[in-house]
């Protein structure tokens, strides 16, 4: 009997670290097992940033899973357009495809007005969107530097402050900031992510600070290397997997598009009521442990450019 005991603990443990399952395009995961209440959001609406591809794409199906409605919103309207249609066959829920460019306000001023015409509120905003690439500081150009910025820093800030101004201020609300760890140990190649993901991390106290007594709450999540992403492909993940990179952290293997988009579920939802102003970092352990070495990275770039 203890033999079985221990044998069902292992499975338990086993279980614990084991990733759901995933699939690497940006399609709607072909099963799904709830593990959260299916209700958990129910009655919400949702506005993400970037979500039609990737964890945005991911993080707008889970909570379309748990009741909730959502917004989907960037720069190409083909591709949110796309991704709503598969999102709402997948799961039952509405989903609106919306244009926007987060470096511009007015374009969110009228996105934001859109989707509160059409569902008359907004209980979560995921600032999701972003962009990225590999390269040394001696070779970024002044305005690939800003270009990041642009996007990601004040592209979160921009969003917050026009859903703030339009929803939340009255209404109270939630807002999950996607980020990065790039910072923590200055990871090479990647000094424009890193310095804006960084400065997203500031605002979420700030803004914690400043919106918690409107009953806004706002967390950063900061995933690790996520498998059937952009980023991974771009950054050089499938490379990194058959150089074994993955060995060398704590979990040994990738984070996946649903891992990610359950803890934004857990950061969005009643489970988090008394969570905010911090980072919940989703990575398998990755930045304590992983490679920093700017040759190695540089390999990596140029093999999984070819
Ligand atoms: P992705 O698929 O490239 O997602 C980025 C999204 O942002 C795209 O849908 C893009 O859509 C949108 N976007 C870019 N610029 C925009 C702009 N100016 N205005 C509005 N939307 C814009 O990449 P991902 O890998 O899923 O990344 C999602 C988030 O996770 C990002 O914040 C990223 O930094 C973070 N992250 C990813 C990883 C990873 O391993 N993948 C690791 C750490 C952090 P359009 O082109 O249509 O505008």
């Amino acid at each position: 009997r203890a033999l079985h005991r221990a044998g069902v603990m292992a499975e338990v443990v086993a279980a614990a670290c084991a990733p759901p399952p995933d699939v690497d395009t940006d399609d709607c995961l072909r099963d799904y097992r709830h593990l959260f209440s299916p209700d958990i959001l129910a009655g919400q609406v949702a506005f993400i940033t970037g979500g039609g591809s990737g964890i945005g794409f991911r993080i707008a199906e889970i909570f379309m899973r748990h009741g909730c409605r959502t917004v989907i919103a960037s720069r190409n309207l083909q591709r949110v357009s796309e991704a709503s249609q598969k999102l709402a066959a997948a799961t039952g829920q509405q989903c609106l495809a919306l244009c926007v460019d987060v470096r511009q306000p007015q374009t969110l001023v009228a996105a934001v007005e859109e989707a509160l015409k059409r569902f008359q509120r907004i209980d979560i905003l995921v600032n999701n969107a972003a962009g990225n690439f590999l390269c040394p500081a001696s070779a970024l150009s002044f305005n690939a530097f800003k270009t990041v910025l642009d996007i990601d820093t004040l592209g979160t800030f921009n969003t917050s402050k026009v859903l703030f101004e339009k929803y939340f201020r009255d209404h109270g609300g939630v807002i999950v900031n996607i980020t990065a760890t790039l910072s923590y140990r200055g990871q090479a190649l990647q000094v424009h992510a890193g310095a804006a993901k960084a400065a997203i991390d500031a605002m979420t106290r700030h803004l914690a600070v400043e919106w918690g007594p409107n009953k806004i709450r706002v967390n950063s999540l900061a995933p690790g290397p996520i498998t059937g992403t952009e980023g991974y492909r771009r950054l050089g993940g499938q490379s990194a997997e058959q150089a074994s990179m993955w060995d060398t952290i704590p979990l040994q293997r990738a984070g996946t598009k649903t891992e990610i988009a359950h803890s934004t579920l857990y950061l969005a939802s009643p489970l988090s009521s008394y969570v905010t102003g911090t980072t919940l970092v989703v990575d398998g352990g990755s930045w304590l442990t992983s490679a920093n070495s700017f040759p190695a990275l540089l390999g990596i770039a140029s093999s999984s450019a070819k």
